[in-house]
């Protein structure tokens, strides 16, 4: 057994994920306890380029046509040899759809146990899962010989090497008779703002009530001279149309300021606004997760927060 971190690349229309980048940072801090190396493991075709911006002591890379885009099947075929022969520590995921379908997958297949939603690890080599939509942390050993982790954001900064890391190229397997392919990309809708792009973002989540409320956020938002932005339950329920949904599911967006109104803060949406300049949160629960990654906040009800500071700005203005 080897004392490595691998570390399974997410990317997407040639860009790395940023969750590719907090994994290396992770799996650096935890290749500290284990003594050994961390290896990205980057799986594609003609993608070999994407190294050059990983954070990692060597890449392994596998190039195949069936490795193209992402399938659950092609990669975990692909994964699973090279983890026996090479026995790592650990193998980290994103704690993504993509990560999640192919850790789950080969926990099955090789009969190694998944800790899941690790936000960090400790400096001896614990790792520390957010579970329960981000409010319990769990702390534990790591499984051996080998532990498949899925990571969270959060945790670490998304940050790039500061020079290209040695890539091995590793033969693929026989990548046949496999179960999906992918047809076609459906383009999101580009017809209403785009919120990726905004640099100031109101953001509305349940604690909002109802979809009359939302108004109190689109005035502040005018004041502002910015959009609206929502979490899940908002968009489920029809209060915003999906092009305004930040996370998983929805957009990653990169703000100067993101300032969250009634959401608490779960994986699925941190994921997409973690890397904001500055998060502002306005959330009655001060155990709410969405604490552990805003600089400044609040736990005053939003109702009696918002027409006063909308009164603010437009005095100010
Ligand atoms: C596969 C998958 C994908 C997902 N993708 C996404 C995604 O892309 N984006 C996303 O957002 N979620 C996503 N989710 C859902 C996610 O798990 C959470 O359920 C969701 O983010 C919770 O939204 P919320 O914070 O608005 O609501 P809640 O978790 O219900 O939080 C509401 C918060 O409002 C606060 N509050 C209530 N009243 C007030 C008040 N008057 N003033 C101030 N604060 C108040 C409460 O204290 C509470 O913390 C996904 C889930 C799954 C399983």
């Amino acid at each position: 057994m080897s004392q490595d971190i691998f570390v399974v690349v997410e990317h997407l229309r040639e860009q790395v994920a940023d969750i590719s980048h907090v994994m290396l940072a992770g799996a650096r801090q935890l290749s500290g306890s284990t003594g050994g190396k961390v290896m990205a493991v980057l799986l594609g075709q003609n993608t070999q380029g994407l190294a050059n911006s990983l954070a990692a002591d060597g890449v392994l890379y596998v190039d195949h046509p069936s490795l193209a885009e992402f399938t659950s099947d092609a990669y975990q075929l692909a994964l699973a040899g090279l983890i026996q022969e090479r026995s790592p520590r650990a193998v980290i995921f994103g704690h993504s759809s993509i990560g999640m379908d192919i850790a789950s997958g080969l926990s099955a297949k090789l009969g190694f146990p998944v800790v899941s939603s690790c936000r960090n690890f400790t400096a001896d080599g614990k790792f520390v899962s957010q579970i329960c939509g981000g409010k319990i942390m769990a702390e534990g050993e790591l499984p051996a010989p080998t532990a498949l982790v899925t990571m969270v954001p959060g945790g670490y900064k998304a940050e790039e090497g500061n020079q290209p890391p040695a890539v091995e190229t590793i033969a693929a397997p026989a990548l046949d008779n496999l179960r999906i392919s992918i047809k076609q990309y459906i383009e999101p809708d580009t017809s209403d703002v785009d919120i990726s792009k905004e640099a100031v973002l109101v953001s509305v989540g349940r604690g909002i009530q109802n979809k009359d409320n939302i108004e109190l956020a689109t005035e502040l938002a005018e004041a502002l001279g910015c959009a609206v932005s929502a979490s899940r339950p908002v968009v489920d329920q029809g209060w915003m149309p999906t092009t305004r949904l930040v996370g998983k599911s929805g957009k990653r967006v990169k703000p100067k300021i993101y300032l969250a109104l009634g959401i608490s803060g779960a994986p699925e949406h941190v994921e997409g606004m973690s890397d904001s300049q500055v998060i502002i949160a306005v959330n009655t629960d001060s155990n709410a997760p969405i604490y552990n990654i805003a600089k400044y906040g609040t736990t005053v009800d939003m109702f009696d927060l918002l027409p006063v500071l909308t009164d603010k700005v437009k005095q100010a203005k």
